[in-house]
């Protein structure tokens, strides 16, 4: 084999030239991370376009997570200049949305439905268990909108769920009843996106025989990922034995979504339903260096059910896995990003240096440290931008532009800001929806008296502000929304406003960057959504499927109005916006979200037991190897720089954690690592033996004695402090003292700019000591009490 100089297929090694082109059958490639999985799947759909075999029509390309398919499409029209956007390159979800988009007819969906995010949907099941009049204590919203989101990704409605027992009765009939309420309102939620195109191909033959006749060729990145309906969809669009050039790719030490319904054994299935011939295993790693290798090796290694696979590198040892431990989170997070600068000055874009957590919750202190240090920076992954008060609010009234049955949004600023309706009137109002089965915009006129004109007074609020936005741009329609609703107003007589107008501006931003970005432009053919209506009758389709797509509006030849593009966007995606849009910014995302990427340099952050791995999996042995393939995850995204990090203390829902550093530490390589603070430092203390049980978990015990070995940062060209050892138990005398500095914990205090306020918490010492304080009217606020001057008052 010698591999082209020239061309698409240059720089393949030759397991990965034979996949890249395969002829037109199912294949599944099975090899570890950074073996190059997803080059190959993207540089087949390349050169399969490139030899002519295959349309941009003709690809469906599946990734996980939204930057990925990003990623997919940049690396796509790097190597050939084709038209990306009339391929169908996204995530499930996002695929799922374009296809209901085309099909909302057919579907029965009102043509501009909605999403409904996480929080949108436990908001929604908390009415129906309210309207039920059931107690929220047994039924607990959240867990009520998971149980609705797990059945319906084992492909189930409420109707072909068993019902064992009073509790599952119950159960049953709240789904029953909440998705009535979605369907009333033309809301779906995410699970549902995925449930109706799958229901849609399952019971319209010929809507499914088009798509199979169009795909000729379907690849899935990280399959090992996949749930049963996902697998399941993937077969209404490419069944075995259809012909069609279904292309698998996964990594069995990668599987991290067990807990959402992820079954690894699609691969084994995918094998045998598909006839698979050969299954294609790459073994070079092309992205790290050998010390950061063979710690993920040696990791995974403890893992009990693995397929096994062999990963190795020609780029030498490179440099070794720095370890750092830190008194607080907030010491972590000031050292993480001191670090990161020193990366930063030798050169390295702030975009290649990754920060990886845990839990979302970990984000706050390091973005408050990043912020506050003016560091640009970008969160991946949560809905945070999207998910701020203000930002639904002005969200909700955009919905409601667009479509005003949907009750969420209602109930979201019907009295936002105030109009003078109640919780009476709403009660009233949603009793007298649920008697004739309307949307609550529709029962408007059922409510009498006060209360009933204000809901009136509401109503024309939201038909004048469709009258004034029609023909409007993005833009203009939210400068519109936003004076004729009151919420600019609201927010400028707040004196904490300013901060909320600015998101508010940032969200006029936002849609600005989307419009440019989505082509919705002057030239505006705005196709997001879908080639198919055009297509569909070339190709001979039947009429009641064609007619079943989307009609362009005659005058504009939109498909889908910019706003609605807009709304779906902003439920879909993650806020892109803490940086601005093509600025050098430092990524923080949680592991999970990291899944599929790559850095130069990588902070996992937070290697904490209880932390990572989580406390909810240690449980049981499953649970645990979870969390090791999400620690190999995390360590295989960095090419030349590994830092793991984990502190001492740290502030997790509103409360100080005394840690004990991961084991995931203790099962690495010592030969790889370097440890820049004293190895278990603070652990010698007799403070300890208070927390034996904590400590027998962690291995830490054993090894306390030795000092380990003391290195600074040498990615620090000025000189490198190490963060002040503090012990344990000092950290725990500050939190029970409950004193600090004349301040006492429950007494009065007093700022000059917040006013009066109760001291609530009190901790870290020097620099890093902070205060809670409830301020009343200007709410719970942390301050810095180096800085902030608060006196003690009685
Ligand atoms: P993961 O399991 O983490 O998703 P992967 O198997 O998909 O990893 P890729 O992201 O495709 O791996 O590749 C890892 C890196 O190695 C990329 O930067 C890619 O460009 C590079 N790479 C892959 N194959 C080669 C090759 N033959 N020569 C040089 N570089 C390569
Ligand atoms: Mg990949």
């Amino acid at each position: 084999f010698t591999p082209p100089t020239t061309g698409l297929l240059k720089n393949l090694n030759p397991e990965q030239h034979a996949a890249v082109t395969l002829g037109q059958e199912p294949a599944l490639i099975l090899a570890g991370a950074g073996s190059g999985k997803t080059r190959v799947l993207t540089t087949r759909i390349a050169w399969l376009m490139s030899q002519g075999l295959v349309a941009p029509g003709g690809v469906m390309a599946v990734t996980f997570t939204n930057k990925a398919a990003k990623e997919m499409v940049t690396r796509l029209t790097a190597m050939l200049p084709v038209n990306v956007r009339g391929m169908w390159i996204g995530t499930f979800h996002g695929l799922c949305n374009r296809f209901l988009r085309a099909h909302w007819k057919l579907a029965g969906l009102p043509q501009g439905f909605q999403i409904l995010d996480a929080s949108d949907s436990v908001s929604a099941v908390k009415r129906v268990i309210k309207a039920m009049k059931l107690d929220e204590e047994r039924f607990v919203p959240k867990q009520v909108s998971w149980f609705i989101a797990g059945a319906k990704e084992d492909g189930l409605r409420a109707k072909d769920i068993e019902q064992r027992d009073e509790q599952s009765r119950t159960m049953v009939a709240i789904y029953q009843a909440y998705q009535d309420q979605c369907e009333r309102e033309g809301v779906v939620d995410f699970a549902e996106l995925m449930l109706r195109t799958y229901e849609l191909l399952r019971d319209h033959a010929e809507l499914r025989a088009h798509y199979q006749q169009r795909f000729k060729y379907i690849l899935v990145d990280e399959f090992q990922d996949t749930n049963k309906l996902q697998y399941a969809w993937l077969k209404m669009f490419a069944p075995p034995g259809a012909g069609q050039g279904v292309f698998a790719v996964g990594d069995d030490d990668q599987s991290i979504y067990a807990f959402r319904g992820a079954r690894v054994g699609n691969m084994a299935d995918f094998e045998r339903e598909y006839r698979v011939r050969k299954v294609v295993k790459l073994e070079q790693n092309y992205r790290s260096f050998g010390n950061i290798l063979d710690a993920a090796n040696e990791l995974i290694s403890r893992n009990s059910h693995r397929l096994g696979k062999n990963l190795r590198t020609e780029m030498g040892p490179g440099e070794p896995v720095r370890v750092n431990e830190s008194a607080s989170d907030f010491a972590e997070a000031q050292w993480l990003l001191e670090e990161a600068q020193a990366l930063h000055r030798q050169g390295m874009p702030r975009q290649e240096i990754a920060i990886l957590y845990r839990s979302n919750a970990q984000s706050r202190v390091l973005e408050s440290a990043l912020f506050n240090a003016g560091i640009p920076y970008r969160v991946y992954g949560g809905l945070r931008f999207f998910e701020r008060a203000e930002v639904k609010h002005a969200l909700a009234y955009l919905r409601l532009i667009e479509n005003a049955n949907d009750d969420t949004s209602f109930l979201r600023v019907v009295n936002f800001p105030a109009r003078g309706i109640g919780a009476r009137t709403i009660e009233l109002l949603q009793d007298a929806a649920r008697v004739s089965g309307r949307s609550l915009y529709q029962s408007v006129g059922a409510v009498a008296g006060k209360g009933g004109s204000n809901l009136a007074g509401f109503v024309s609020l939201v038909e004048s502000m469709r009258n004034l936005t029609q023909g409007l741009t993005l833009r203009e329609i939210i400068s519109q929304m936003l004076e004729s609703s009151g919420l600019a107003e609201f927010y400028r007589n707040d004196k904490d406003g300013a901060e909320r107008l600015e998101n508010l501006d940032e969200l006029i931003n936002a849609a600005e960057a989307f419009v440019t970005q989505e082509g919705f432009g002057k030239d505006a053919v705005a196709l997001p959504v879908d080639e198919l209506a055009p297509g569909a009758i070339a190709e001979g389709l039947p009429n009641a499927v064609a007619a079943a797509a989307v009609t362009p509006d005659a005058e504009t030849g939109e498909i889908m109005s910019p706003l609605a593009a807009f709304l779906t966007h902003a439920s879909l995606e993650a806020g892109d916006n803490q940086a601005q849009a093509g600025q050098d910014a430092i990524q923080l995302m949680t592991v999970h979200s990291a899944k599929g990427l790559e850095f130069d340099a990588v902070f996992i952050t937070g290697l904490e037991e209880g932390l990572f791995p989580h406390e909810n999996s240690l449980a049981d042995g499953d649970g645990l190897e979870e969390e090791r393939r999400l620690m190999y995850v995390a360590i295989t995204r960095a090419r030349q720089r590994l830092y793991l990090s984990f502190s001492q203390t740290r502030m997790l829902h509103g409360q100080t954690r005394y840690n004990v550093k991961s084991r995931f530490l203790e099962e690495l390589p010592e030969a790889a690592l370097k440890w820049l603070t004293p190895r278990n430092q603070g652990f010698g203390s007799g403070f300890a033996r208070e927390y034996q049980s904590a400590w027998e978990r962690g291995s830490g015990l054993k090894s306390m004695v030795g000092a380990g070995r003391v290195e600074t940062s040498t990615a620090a060209r000025a000189p490198y402090v190490p963060p002040v050892p503090q012990t344990m138990k000092q950290a725990a005398a500050q939190k029970v003292g409950n004193e600090y500095g004349g301040l006492r914990v429950g007494k009065g205090v007093f700022h000059n700019k917040f006013g009066e306020g109760v001291l609530v918490t009190l901790e870290g010492s020097g620099q890093d000591a902070r205060a809670q304080v409830n301020f009343g009217r200007h709410g719970m606020k942390w301050l810095a009490l180096a800085v902030a001057k608060l006196t003690p008052i009685d």
